[in-house]
């Protein structure tokens, strides 16, 4: 919008272009209709330019909102200069007053589409092309069903009754007005495209009420034109103060997106758009297909075709949306059990891992056995080389115990701290005390640094607890034992392997 220019100069414009058509008509009362109708056919454009101004200055998912507005004033603007033609060049036997007919008619077909068209999310063209294409059919069908002729035809021996045709208007823009206040019904917060409908809303309603009485005052004083000519402009007058004014501010902030959760109307007119359409083409066609055969057919052919392809793309993104779904909830429950540090397996899959392996092991009665590692000194090693080496330390410190475990059943897990888990399925006291000494050679061969009361280099001490046949007591006496013999490597001087004390029956010392 031109910062120059502020509500009031608009409102000022209108009232001498409104002013001015009163003035003209009352000083040519006998050529009212040709000084009138400029005025007229000018309106609709004038709009036009300041909807297309502010759609384009609005945020992208209103721009084809306002797109649509505008295409329905064009269509609105043709229409009166078809009207124009036919009324001023006495064309009436032509197809200028069909045509006109036709488009006045079809000008509700993009505000259709703009009220019908989806709430929330990224707006795709194909959809709304489909959507467009139901609606152009629906219109030309619903234009011939109603009047019961082709709008591009001669209206040869068929008079249409003027009744019938105001009945028509009235119940379309009506029905529009309606649609758009459900519309705007659905929106839970204030945004650019509330403030779209707010005014379309309006317009329509005034749009209604404003032609029913000029078409009224028309039929009733059998006049062609006079001052109620201004009736026709006032809705237009009103759309473009209405734009000016609600969009012409700076945005006040950033445009919130429609919450979430959106509200029952919202998901139904969401949902029930394309239905509508397609419910309606069918009938439609149906209801042609005797009287125009093949137009008849070419409503029910679109609808189906137009579902389908729709129906197809719909469930091809649900399937996609799944599958995204699916690697998201797989790769959100990989990280939920691993360690970011280390990369193994962490505290929270050792827990559920241990539960898993404890029962089994009872079912199958077969032995199992757990070692708890330590990092002997590892404060030391932080405080006198800092935390990142302690960092390095401990990723290299899992890999080397990870690569102490050629069995893919084995879990090692990052138990807390410098502390490590291995459980081992299905292995004997003896085959615990093979891998318990290999950890140990294989931290050894790191040679990492670390200056301490008992060597120079990184150790760990190790806590082995084997139940033979594991059906006294629950998985937690059996990590409290692990736990147990750690504690008497610590208190042996650390470096060291030791097991868990004889007091379990069926633990091997
Ligand atoms: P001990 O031989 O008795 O096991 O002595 P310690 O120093 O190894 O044991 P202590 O429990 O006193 O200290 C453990 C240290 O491990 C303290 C903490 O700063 C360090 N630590 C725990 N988690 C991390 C970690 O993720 N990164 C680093 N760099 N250090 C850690
Ligand atoms: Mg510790
Ligand atoms: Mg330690």
């Amino acid at each position: 919008m031109n910062r120059t220019l502020k509500p009031i100069h608009f409102v000022l414009f209108a009232a001498l272009y409104l002013g001015l058509q009163s003035i003209c008509i009352a000083l040519f009362p006998t050529h009212a209709m040709g000084v009138s109708y400029p005025f007229m056919i000018l309106a609709p454009w004038l709009a036009l330019a300041v909807c297309w101004r502010v759609g384009r200055a609005g945020a992208v998912r209103t721009r084809l909102l306002w797109t649509l507005l505008c295409a329905a004033l064009a269509i609105w603007g043709v229409g009166i200069l078809f009207a124009a033609w036919e009324d001023l060049l006495q064309h009436s036997a032509l197809i200028g007053a069909d045509f006109s007919d036709f488009l006045f008619f079809v000008y509700g077909m993009p505000v259709l589409l703009a009220i019908s068209s989806p709430t929330e999310g990224e707006r795709d063209s194909l959809f709304v092309w489909l959507d467009a294409i139901s609606v152009l059919m629906t219109a030309f069908l619903a234009y011939v069903a109603i009047f019961s002729v082709l709008p591009f035809a001669h209206r040869a021996g068929h008079s249409l009754s003027e009744s019938r045709l105001l009945v028509t208007y009235n119940v379309e823009s009506f029905a529009l007005a309606g649609a758009a206040t459900l519309r705007l019904l659905a929106y839970t917060n204030d945004g650019e495209e509330r403030r779209f409908y707010q005014i379309l809303c309006g317009y329509l309603w005034i749009y209604g009420l404003l032609t029913a009485l000029y078409n009224h005052v028309t039929v009733a004083t059998n006049e062609q034109t006079g001052q109620y000519d201004l009736l026709t402009i006032l809705p237009f007058v009103f759309l473009t103060l209405g734009a000016v004014y609600l969009f012409g501010r700076p945005a006040r902030g950033e445009e919130r997106v429609q919450s979430f959760r959106r509200k029952p109307l919202t998901l139904f007119i969401d949902n029930a758009s394309p239905i509508f359409f397609t419910v309606a083409l069918l009938a439609l066609g149906a209801a042609l297909v005797r009287q125009h055969f093949y137009i008849g057919m070419s409503g029910i052919v679109v609808a189906l075709v137009v579902y389908g392809i729709r129906a197809t793309l719909l469930q091809s993104r649900y399937m996609q949306a799944q599958q995204e779904l699916q690697d998201a909830r797989d790769k959100m429950e990989a990280m939920s059990l691993t360690d970011s540090l280390t990369e193994i397996a962490n505290r929270r899959s050792f827990d559920h891992s241990l539960e898993v392996e404890w029962r089994r092991a009872v079912r199958r009665r077969s032995p199992l056995s757990l070692l708890m590692i330590d990092v002997d000194f590892f404060k030391k090693l932080n405080d006198r080389y800092g935390h990142p080496y302690g960092d390095d330390c401990l990723i290299q410190i899992a890999q080397a115990l990870q690569s102490a475990l050629p069995r893919t059943a084995d879990l090692l897990a990052r138990y807390g701290g410098e502390e490590f888990a291995v459980i081992l399925s299905a292995t004997d006291a003896h085959g615990a005390d093979i891998v318990a000494r290999r950890m140990r050679e294989v931290i050894q061969a790191l040679n990492l640094k670390n200056e301490s009361p008992i060597g120079e280099f990184v150790t760990i001490s190790i806590g082995v607890v084997t139940y033979m046949f594991p059906t006294e007591g629950t998985s937690a006496t059996f990590l409290r034992a692990a736990d147990e013999a750690l504690y008497l490597a610590k208190r042996n001087g650390r470096d060291r392997i030791e097991y868990a004390s004889s007091d379990v029956p069926a633990q091997i010392g």
